[in-house]
């Protein structure tokens, strides 16, 4: 849901190699405050490595990264870009939720205590605060019941959504998730699109790396096809897969479909 006009995200020329491979070839996009933005594209053609970059797990070699006019990794300062310290690259990241593929929760940490963490270790809330908020979330993604329950007493969609809470305790302005659905058993899918639906709803800004194409027209307001790291095409989810104007997108949804 388009709820205002700032931009969260503008990436412009983004280049990423591992060794001498190219896996981002200049990748320019913007994503509003509010805007759902699907990603999606064949393997391997740098989906995860831009999430990955906009977070910093990774560095970029060249072009630009904001996250509301911030640049990721380094400021602009007397006219030149410095690169920031660790704790500076960690309070901006904390600004940003990211969900992957594999849950990775805190095996031996219950439901609770998972979104409870980072609060408490990284935000430096109270116990009674953290609790309290960790409920609610978990509530927010139908597990007010599951509080007390151990990621392996929890199915896979269970887990996921506890990691959607996992994230949002951070109190992100942006969340990024990486095929959140794809380790799922497809009976399980459901209730975690469901989840990451009502977020959107919310206002929530989200970069959603999906197969899901159902999700992709009902809930994006955006979607940008990549293949071999560059954008090959974006639009609105109508157009791009109504009409791809594309042969390598024509050729991708054909798959997907
Ligand atoms: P996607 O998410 O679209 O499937 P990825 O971003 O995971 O694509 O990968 C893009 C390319 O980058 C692939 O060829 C992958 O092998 C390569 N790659 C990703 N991460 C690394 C890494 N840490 N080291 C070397 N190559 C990598
Ligand atoms: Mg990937």
């Amino acid at each position: 849901m388009k709820t205002s006009t700032a931009t969260v995200v503008r990436a412009e020329g983004v280049h990423k190699s591992f060794g001498r491979t190219e896996v981002l070839k200049g990748i320019d996009l913007s994503v509003a405050a509010g805007e759902v933005m699907c990603l999606v594209g064949p393997s391997g053609s740098g989906k995860s490595t831009f999430l990955r970059c906009i977070n910093r797990l990774e560095t970029i070699d060249a072009g630009r990264l904001y996250v509301r006019d911030e640049l990721i990794g380094y400021e602009e300062r007397d006219g030149r870009v410095h690169e920031l310290t660790d704790s500076a690259v960690a309070r901006q990241r904390r600004g940003i939720g990211m969900v992957f593929q594999r849950f990775n929760l805190f095996p031996h940490m219950t439901a609770l205590q998972n979104v409870m963490e980072a609060p408490v270790q990284v935000r430096k809330e109270s116990r009674a605060e953290a609790t309290e908020r960790a409920r609610s979330l978990l509530a927010r993604v139908g597990l007010a019941d599951r509080a007390h329950s151990y990621p392996s007493q929890l199915s896979g969609g269970q887990q996921q959504r506890v990691a959607i809470a996992r994230a949002l305790a951070m109190r992100p302005e942006l969340m990024l998730f990486d095929e959140p659905t794809s380790a799922l058993d497809p009976e399980l899918v459901g209730e975690v699109l469901d989840v990451m639906r009502g977020l959107a709803d919310d206002g929530m800004t989200m970069i959603v790396v999906t197969h899901e194409m159902g999700f992709a027209r009902e809930v994006g307001d955006s979607l940008v096809f990549m293949d071999g790291g560059v954008v090959v095409e974006s639009g609105t989810p109508t157009d791009v897969l109504g009409s791809p104007r594309h042969g390598r997108t024509q050729a991708f949804l054909g798959k997907v479909r």
